[in-house]
């Protein structure tokens, strides 16, 4: 597990410095001095995904609200360090060499997670402003039992409101881009959001919501620290007939498995899952990572599956799609971390993530593949 800021061993030099020998001590004491938060050095990324895979970050804070995101992100910035902002890890699969730069997990604390503030309200619609860590399930159904409707959809799924934000999750007739009414974000200096200023908020409608895509959802773009939700009125008893529908739904064709949700993104006209199904390659298994009996577009780790056998298994059924039907499957899901697994894992010229990454900046890479696996999401 990780070492703490006061225990810290000496660092490998992977971020340029003059001295290699403190290089990894002045990060954290920087981090730490610019945001009053404790900084960890060497600490496994697995255990904050829902696929519990992912090697280690050179280093690791958790951020407990909006505010203190910002601090991070800006003090990262100043020190040249790539971010990989984690929200519950259900959209991602990290590389088993883990991620060179800063992991920033955005955990709002327990009693805050489930519940966001009422901050307008009238006959017809609340306006609620949620954390980036508020889980979206739980808000979901804090919302449902106050007689607000809009998020019913979001009962059974993973990870937070920022996360939901960034790649616009949706289930059965929703979605976020229906429910949000304005996005507060930090963007790095060189952002490609158009915005000028480092944090700014957005109506709902600039966000540029698309299928399961957002203004926030490229590398570098910029990272959710605060949303307001829109929602409207109902009664809690319909709201929750709705969910209790749903989740139904869901218990019947979800694999209970860890996962990280659906891996591939439905091309035009179609349904991944039933392409892969329809290739016979459910249950198609490399090392512990298998294609899931139950639902064709998850993967599942049984156990001990690494990135590297995940990657594998995305590249074969994009070849098998590929081959039967000439459609390319485009991944949903995210690849994050040092792919370079060519290379050696201890040679710090081996990284492959540029200084400037906000967000997700590494260059997806397998020696399973040719294709990389990470640059055609959308
Ligand atoms: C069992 C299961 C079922 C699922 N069902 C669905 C479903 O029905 N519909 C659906 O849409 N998704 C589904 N998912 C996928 C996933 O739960 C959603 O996409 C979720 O909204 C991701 O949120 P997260 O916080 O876990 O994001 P993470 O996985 O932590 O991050 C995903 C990406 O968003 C970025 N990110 C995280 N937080 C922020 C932030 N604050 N600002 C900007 N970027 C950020 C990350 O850097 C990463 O690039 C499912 C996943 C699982 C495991």
């Amino acid at each position: 597990m990780g070492r703490s800021t006061s225990a810290l061993k000496r660092p490998e030099n992977r971020h340029g410095s003059n001295n290699p020998m403190t290089r990894g001590d002045d990060i954290c004491t920087a981090l730490h001095r610019a945001t009053g938060l404790v900084v960890d050095a060497g600490v496994s990324i697995a255990p904050y995904t829902t696929l519990k895979i992912g090697g280690p970050a050179d280093f690791f804070v958790r951020a407990p609200d909006g505010k203190s995101l910002g601090r991070v992100l800006t003090a990262a910035e100043n020190l040249a360090l790539p971010v990989l902002v984690l929200g519950g890890g259900s959209n991602m699969i990290v590389s088993d060499r883990g991620f060179r730069g800063l992991a920033v997990k955005v955990e709002t604390p327990t009693s805050l997670r489930n519940r966001g503030t009422v901050i307008h309200e009238d006959g017809q619609e609340v306006v609620i402003q949620v954390e980036p860590g508020c889980q979206t399930a739980g808000i979901a159904r804090w919302t449902a039992q106050l007689g607000l409707s809009g998020l019913e959809w979001a009962c059974g799924i993973p990870g937070t409101i920022g996360g939901a934000i960034a790649g616009n999750a949706g289930a059965y007739d929703g979605d976020m881009k229906a429910v949000v009414n304005a996005v507060t974000f930090w963007s790095p200096g060189q952002a490609s959001t158009g915005f000028p200023s480092r944090i700014c908020t957005v109506s709902g409608g600039k966000m540029a919501f698309g299928y399961r895509s957002s203004l926030l959802k490229s590398p570098g773009s910029g990272v959710v620290i605060g949303a307001e939700l829109r929602l409207g009125r109902a009664t809690p008893a319909e709201l929750l007939q709705r969910i209790n529908r749903f989740e139904a739904s869901r218990r019947a064709r979800q694999p209970t498995e860890r996962s990280c949700g659906s891996v591939f993104r439905n091309p035009p006209g179609k349904f991944a899952g039933q392409l892969i199904e329809q290739a016979g390659l459910k249950g198609h298994r490399i090392g512990d990572a298998q294609i899931s009996l139950l639902h064709g577009n998850y993967i599942v780790n049984r156990g001990a599956a690494t990135a590297h056998d995940i990657a594998i298994l995305i590249e074969e059924v994009r070849d098998r799609i590929f081959v039967g039907t000439d459609i390319f499957l485009e991944t949903e899901v995210v690849l994050s971390g040092d792919w370079s697994t060519d290379g050696d894992p201890t040679n710090s010229d081996d990284a492959r993530e540029g200084p400037d990454g906000v967000g997700v900046a590494a260059q997806p890479k397998t020696d399973a593949a040719t294709a990389t696996l990470g640059d055609r999401n959308g």
